[in-house]
């Protein structure tokens, strides 16, 4: 069987349990896409696996025809690595698979779940890891990379959360990773991206948290953001840690307990999540609320699985998309009124600059615990401009980058490598810090050749 750009498909299918996509596959153009459609890339195959045996025969197939190796679990990375033009594309979507045991409270997750099978899996037994915002974001790029949501405050990073990965290397091998064997690989998975092996389960250590949660929106005019900020930039840090609240400044979404008028003004959005007793977060709440005069709020106790999914709706797959992030260890008042300034200027209805809390656990971690390094980092900011037209791009990227350079001055050290949305020169080596030599060796060791370099990379060389 050969593909019609010539790839004689035959030895792989012979051993392949998933499905292998060609270009002239009926499903080809929608299995390829990425979350941002500014990453539009046209593998040469998709192997879509369903097993560690589909994995391992991807990629001996990959070295057999020397492609180009991507790998994907659900395609929400900024930067488009995930796919690639010519190569062959892993993807792992299918490998899904997850599974709780509520005695030992531990998760085990195949590469291709999403947050949302994750939440609804734990949350059966009234059990959550600590993951990102958004229900459709892929468990692996997530944990690799760091990983944080309403839960990090209390419960650390997703990657704090990791207690093994079973990975297939670019030898074939299949080996386990935790604290007791290979604890370098190990180290290096905990926030060192896709750099040294094919991720083929992730266990997790999941803690009680709901059924429900205390949790909401209160919608300030952009007119008292000034105001609202200041009384919140230390506040927050008072609160229990089973709080969070999130700084989202953007035009208002048509929410309907916002006053039509309001919907598409600039308004500062604080976005709540307390995991701890319902009362308490009323009354934390109200405290916030009471920092302006806002437009609305909605709260209330809700299911925790429904509150990770309140964003999905802003979060859709498929427009374009270009993201700037620092870290904070806090919001400085000079901090707060540069982002304001440049966020007087959104350039469009659906851009935002959001200050996502992570002071807590994650802060209680030596930096040199895990590769995802920056444990001084209480606050992360992305600059999110979002956009449909790609005739746009530029003013739309320029904007972003602006904000960017305006508030690095107050930015801490390390970066999100999840947020970055390119190689930033250089930057991926400073958002390790002190962690890269260590990780150069673990890639020296693990893929010498840097055979998977579609990722934000750390070169063995
Ligand atoms: C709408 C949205 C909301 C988000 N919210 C949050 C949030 O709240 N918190 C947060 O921390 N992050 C958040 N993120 C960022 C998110 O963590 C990254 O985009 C992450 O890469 C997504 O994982 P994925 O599996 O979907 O990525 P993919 O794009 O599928 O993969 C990303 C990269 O991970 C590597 N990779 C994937 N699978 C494997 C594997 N099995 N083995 C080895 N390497 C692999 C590859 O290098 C790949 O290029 C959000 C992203 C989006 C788009």
């Amino acid at each position: 069987m050969h593909a019609h750009n010539g790839l004689d498909l035959t030895p792989l299918s012979g051993q392949f349990s998933g499905s292998l996509i060609p270009p002239e596959h009926p499903e080809y153009d929608a299995v390829r896409q990425l979350w941002n459609a500014m990453a539009d890339k046209r593998p040469a195959l998709i192997a879509r696996c369903q097993s560690e045996a589909d994995i391992q025969a991807a990629l001996a197939f990959a070295q057999q025809h020397s492609l180009e190796i991507a790998l994907r679990g659900a395609g929400h990375n900024i930067a488009g690595n995930a796919s690639c033009n010519d190569g062959l594309l892993i993807d792992l979507s299918l490998m899904n698979e997850v599974t709780v045991d509520p005695a030992t409270q531990l998760v085990q997750a195949g590469p291709g779940a999403t947050l949302g099978q994750i939440d609804a899996a734990c949350q059966a037994h009234e059990l959550a890891v600590p993951v990102g915002i958004n229900s459709t974001t892929g468990i692996a790029g997530l944990t690799l990379g760091g990983g944080f949501g309403w839960l990090t405050r209390r419960f650390g990073m997703t990657v704090d959360a990791l207690r093994a990965a079973r990975v297939v290397t670019v030898d074939g091998d299949v080996v386990e990773a935790s604290a007791d064997s290979h604890p370098d690989l190990f180290w290096a998975l905990r926030g060192g991206g896709g750099n040294f092996g094919v991720v083929s389960r992730f266990d997790f250590q999941a803690y009680p948290v709901g059924p429900e949660v205390f949790a909401g929106l209160v919608v300030f005019p952009f007119a008292q953001a000034q105001a609202v900020l200041e009384q919140y930039r230390n506040w927050i840090l008072t609160t229990p840690e089973t709080f969070n609240a999130w700084v989202v400044i953007r035009h208002a979404p048509p929410l309907p307990f916002l006053d039509p008028a309001v919907h598409g003004t600039k308004v500062v959005v604080l976005a709540i999540c307390h995991s701890g007793e319902l009362a308490e977060g009323e009354a934390l709440a109200d405290t916030l609320r009471g920092f302006g005069e806002p437009h609305g709020a909605h709260l209330g106790a809700m299911p925790y699985a429904e509150w990770q999914q309140a964003f999905d709706p802003l979060l859709t797959e498929g427009a374009r998309n270009y993201w700037k992030t620092h870290n904070f260890t806090e919001l400085s008042a000079p901090l707060v009124e540069t982002a304001l300034d440049y966020a007087e200027g959104l350039p469009g209805p659906e851009c935002e600059v959001f200050f996502a809390v992570i002071a807590g656990a994650a802060n209680r971690v030596a930096s040199d615990a895990t590769a995802w390094s920056a444990r001084d980092a209480r606050f992360v900011m992305n600059v999110h401009a979002r956009w449909q037209e790609a005739a746009e791009d530029e003013r739309f990227i320029q904007w972003s980058r602006a904000l960017f350079r305006a508030t690095a001055p107050y930015a801490s050290a390390g970066a999100y490598v999840n947020f970055m949305t390119e190689e930033e020169g250089g930057r991926v080596e400073d958002a390790y810090q002190q962690n890269y030599a260590r990780l150069k060796l673990v890639k020296q060791q693990w893929d010498p050749n840097n055979q998977l370099h579609l990722n934000q990379n750390i070169s063995p060389d």
